[in-house]
């Protein structure tokens, strides 16, 4: 069974995905992960997050692993772990750039469908029920108004220890958000058949209760 949820930055995607693939005993699938990996390989590399070519001929090779423990899912880049610099505003803050390279996203798109193919899964990300895997059982949409997300972030932030205002969080989701619907391929887009959800009123435990009973009724 494949679960798709995609959904603008700060959504809540990840936690609910999270929590539902663990509920099921699905795989998870992190899909900004991915993409963030890749932004961060780049600038280890001193690569202009433009320069298609060159992000192509080191990513083609690079191994992205993911390692699910108790304390959350870890990220390895070539065995090197990557899980906190990914969130770092440097990534945050260029990952959309890098995610718009067509030949990033056609690179990505392949690993993701393999992954996939191993086993039941819920998959997160901005294209999944669109573009990765359009025949998903089950599409959910999931969506929150800025200022709540901006809000999540923040917390979100302050317990990594990150300090960035409130306001400057809400100016960066909302740039993320521009550039993750305005590019050329595989925009962020709500599929034709998603479900959506809007989570700026409801608990966690409201919103994977309502995806775990859509699961049912799917099965
Ligand atoms: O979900 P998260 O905020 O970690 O995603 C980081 C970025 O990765 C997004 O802003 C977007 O640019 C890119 N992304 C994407 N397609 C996906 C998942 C993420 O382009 N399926």
């Amino acid at each position: 069974m494949q679960i798709a949820i995609d959904g603008p930055a700060g959504s809540g995607k990840s936690t609910i995905a999270k929590l539902v693939a663990s509920q099921l005993g699905f795989i998870y699938c992190d899909t900004g992960a991915m993409y963030r990996t890749a932004t961060v390989m780049a600038h280890r590399l001193g690569l202009d997050y433009g320069d298609e070519a060159a992000i192509m001929t080191h990513l083609k090779d690079l191994e992205i692993t993911f390692k699910p423990t108790p304390e959350g899912q870890l990220v390895f880049m070539d065995g090197v772990d990557v899980t906190h610099a990914i969130r770092e505003p440097e990534a945050t803050n260029n990952v959309s750039q890098v995610s718009a390279l067509p030949q990033v996203r056609e690179e990505m798109v392949a690993r993701q469908r393999q992954i996939a193919a191993t086993s039941d899964i819920v998959m997160d990300g901005r294209d999944i029920g669109t573009t990765v895997l359009p025949n998903a059982d089950l599409k959910i949409f999931m969506v929150a108004s800025v200022a709540e997300r901006a809000k999540r972030r923040y917390k979100e932030n302050v317990a990594k220890g990150i300090e960035t205002p409130l306001d400057v969080l809400a100016d960066e989701i909302e740039a993320r958000d521009r550039k993750d619907s305005t590019r050329a391929v595989s925009p962020l887009r709500e599929a034709a058949d998603a479900i959506r959800i809007d989570s700026s009123a409801m608990t966690i435990e409201a919103e994977v209760a309502t995806i775990l009973k859509l699961v049912a009724e799917k099965r």
